[in-house]
């Protein structure tokens, strides 16, 4: 059987070499981005551009949609040439955007309506997972849905778990974050604490690596704030998005999340200082920071 065309919407730090998997499986793919270069680069390793987000859609028997937060998937939806305009009766949305799971009920229901499947796919393993195929992948809808997503998924990823019905991958991603935000917290406070004591945090790190706090936040993220290496990443100002989603998730079942809560707070200030658009372990440089003695 010939495969799907492929429509895929958001090309940034995660959608442009999941792109490129796709187009490399095979697939025949169509993709719009804000900013030119990664269409131009896509191009010229097969895809098509599309020319809006109803175009996309109009030529594509699945959508993807990898988009910053709730308000940008809702405008790619449902604004002037949205995906709605354009997308065929019996065809598939996957949005693997990390956006709030009430955002993604609506719009999924919005689209059953012309006869739309969709499927909440967000995703774990940043930029790296994104390179390397190796994304963690959290499933909300129907089983048939999945099912037929499946090989498309597997693309993409390693670990792909349908979580249950729409809107809960978007509700364990939410869990994901508090668990990712709250332990960078932890290894910046941790190494702070090291280099202000005069104690090696390199070494604090490895030793720590071998133990009960060992963590992927600890080698990596410990090793960008030993290195003092904010580069995105994951952008802060993404991750102070998710803390939102989470804490405001808890809210609705009237649940308080105060860790949770005390992060988004710190992504916060680092981002009226200005630093949003740096690595979210960027949460290091609003603890003190001393410089090595030099030898
Ligand atoms: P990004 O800001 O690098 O990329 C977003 C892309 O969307 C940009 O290329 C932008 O041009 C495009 N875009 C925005 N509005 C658009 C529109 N109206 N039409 C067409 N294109 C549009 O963000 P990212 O880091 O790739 O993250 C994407 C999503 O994945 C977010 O929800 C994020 O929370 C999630 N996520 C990111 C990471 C990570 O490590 N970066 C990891 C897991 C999940």
């Amino acid at each position: 059987m010939s495969k799907p065309t492929i429509g895929f919407i958001g090309l940034g730090i995660m959608g442009k070499p999941m792109a490129h998997h796709l187009v490399r499986a095979g697939y025949p793919l169509i993709v719009l981005n804000l900013v030119q270069g990664p269409v131009d680069e896509l191009v010229a390793a097969g895809a098509q551009a599309g020319k809006s987000a109803k175009d996309v859609a109009a030529r594509s028997d699945v959508v993807i949609t990898m988009l910053p937060d709730s308000p940008d998937v809702e405008a790619v939806v449902n604004g002037a040439d949205g995906i709605a305009q354009g997308i065929k009766s019996g065809a598939l949305w996957l949005d693997m955007s990390s956006i709030a799971p009430a955002t993604t009920r609506a719009l999924a229901k919005q689209l059953e309506a012309q006869g739309v499947e969709s499927l909440d796919a967000p995703v774990s393993g940043g930029e790296k997972g994104a390179i390397e195929a190796t994304l963690s992948i959290m499933v909300g809808g129907p089983d048939a849905t999945f099912e037929r997503a499946k090989p498309i998924l597997e693309v993409l990823g390693k670990n792909i778990v349908h979580i249950g019905d729409t809107g809960a991958g978007q509700v364990c991603k939410a869990c994901n974050q508090i668990v990712v935000g709250v332990t960078i917290q932890a290894v910046a406070e941790a190494l702070a604490l090291a280099e202000n004591s005069g104690v090696d945090p390199a070494k604090v790190r490895a030793a720590l690596l071998g133990g009960f706090a060992q963590s992927k936040i600890l080698e990596l993220h410990g090793q960008r704030m030993i290195d003092r290496n904010f580069n995105p990443g994951f952008k802060a100002t993404l991750h102070r998005k998710d803390m939102n989603i989470a804490v405001t998730s808890g809210e609705e079942r009237g649940m308080e999340l105060p860790a949770a809560a005390l992060v988004r707070e710190r992504f916060e200030a680092l981002i009226a200082r200005g630093d949003g658009d740096r690595d979210h372990s960027a949460l290091r440089t609003l603890l003190p920071i001393k410089e090595p003695a030099a030898t």
